[in-house]
């Protein structure tokens, strides 16, 4: 993938050139392309880690929430299979196990990373083995009458419960498989636990069936992904450009505000308008008027560089997001693209644009739509002058005189 920002990796727009043309209601296909998405987790675009993310911490609190209530309640099962203290141990491991469920299912306020969405759904995953192999130990020598040969018996197929659990979550095959290895692992110290030596007749099903289990619920977790992913893009996504939708490129703006603000790092916007594009449409039509949108939004696109985000702003109004970028690294990129050029008009003119940067710490703005507000002025004071021309805040923290590129 070129660029995890500026081409987002999982829409019609993987390869330059091609576009989102299937309608919303168009069944959803997995391309070639699209695979290795689902079977590793990396080059996700930002805004679909975001998402899975959002998703995974919602199912595994439902999950926890239904597992908080269930798991204490179970021991009402256990006061009739063991005797005492078995069953007093029992109920205290399933009160401390219901307590750590109640914890994950708590609706915290704070937004969650994907690696600590992983954490979370780890922690959920590794509670019920841990309860199974303790429960061995607390039940060992215990004499077992046949109920409570079955209670034990329903225990050790907790971790197919585990497995069979993944299947909720939109995952990549190698995730599914990485957080499978718990439930493998515990099963088999189970295994050295109970004294028995490990037999092919009696275990050997056993791990085939948690195999199994893994199977339906790495198809299913991918399954999941892939539907996400569609359904994120095809939400994100605008489909004649490729580029960022308005909506969500505010919801990453804000983002980025936010990290900026926190870690007094730069955060710079550009607000381009094509100049007289009105004019295409009205000599050569809104089909060629489309063509030349989309010449511009790759000609930005290989402008800009990996990490920033090019948004679709309104008709054919682009906002650049530079994200950790100072006005001096603004004026390269603006000078960049300024040279490479944003395509020809249909009459063999270059495309030109007027454009306008506002830097978050040096125009002193307190939120995003201020910063977006003061690109968009510079922007009209670029149209003012001339067009085709780019207008920067100037100088070291002093949002004073700006600067013109033209
Ligand atoms: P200038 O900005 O230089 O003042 O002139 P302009 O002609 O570009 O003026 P303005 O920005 O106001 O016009 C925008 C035009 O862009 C109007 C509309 O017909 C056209 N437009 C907006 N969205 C699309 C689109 O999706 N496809 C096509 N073909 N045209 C579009
Ligand atoms: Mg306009
Ligand atoms: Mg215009």
């Amino acid at each position: 993938m070129r660029n995890a920002a500026t081409s987002p990796s999982s829409n019609k727009r993987t390869r330059p050139g091609a576009r989102v043309t299937d309608d919303l209601f168009s069944p959803i296909k997995i391309r070639g392309d699209q695979l290795a998405e689902l079977l590793v987790p990396f080059g996700h675009a930002a805004h679909i880690r975001r998402h899975a993310a959002a998703v995974i911490v919602s199912r595994v609190r439902l999950v926890a929430a239904l597992f908080a209530i269930l798991v204490p309640l179970w021991s009402m099962i256990d006061a009739f299979a063991f005797p005492w203290p078995q069953w007093a141990e029992m109920t205290m491991l399933r009160l401390v196990a219901g307590g750590i469920f109640l914890l994950l299912a708590w609706p915290w306020r704070w937004s969650t990373s994907r690696a600590q969405a992983n954490l979370l759904l780890l922690t959920l995953l590794l509670v019920p083995p841990v309860f199974y192999l303790l429960s061995l130990t607390i039940l060992a020598g215990v004499p077992l009458t046949d109920g409570s040969a079955l209670v034990v018996k329903l225990y050790s197929l907790m971790p197919d419960v585990v497995l069979a659990g993944l299947a909720v979550f939109p995952l990549t095959a190698c995730e599914v498989v990485v957080f499978s290895l718990p439930a493998f692992l515990f099963t088999i110290v189970g295994i050295a636990l109970s004294g028995d030596l490990p037999s092919v007749l009696e275990h050997g099903p056993m791990l085939w069936l948690m195999l199994l289990v893994m199977g339906a619920a790495t198809f299913s977790g991918m399954s999941q992904l892939h539907y996400m992913m569609a359904l994120v893009n095809r939400a994100m996504i605008d489909p004649l450009t490729g580029a960022y939708t308005r909506r969500s490129g505010a919801e990453t703006l804000d983002l980025f505000f936010r990290l900026s603000v926190q870690q007094s790092s730069p955060l710079v916007v550009a607000f381009f308008d094509i100049d007289h594009f009105k004019a295409i449409n009205d000599a050569f039509g809104h089909e060629e008027g489309d063509r030349s949108l989309q010449a511009v939004a790759d000609g930005l696109r290989k402008g800009l560089r990996s990490g920033d985000i090019l948004v679709r702003w309104g008709g054919e109004e682009f906002v650049a997001i530079l994200n950790n970028t100072d006005v001096d690294g603004a004026r390269v990129v603006i000078e960049r693209l300024r040279t490479m050029g944003l395509g020809l008009r249909p009459d063999g003119a270059p495309m030109t644009a007027s454009i306008g940067v506002a830097e978050r710490r040096l125009d002193r703005v307190q939120d995003w739509p201020q910063l977006i507000e003061l690109a968009d002025a510079r922007m009209y004071e670029a149209k003012r002058a001339g067009r085709d021309r780019a207008i920067l805040p100037e100088g070291p923290l002093r949002p004073v005189r700006p600067s013109v590129l033209a």
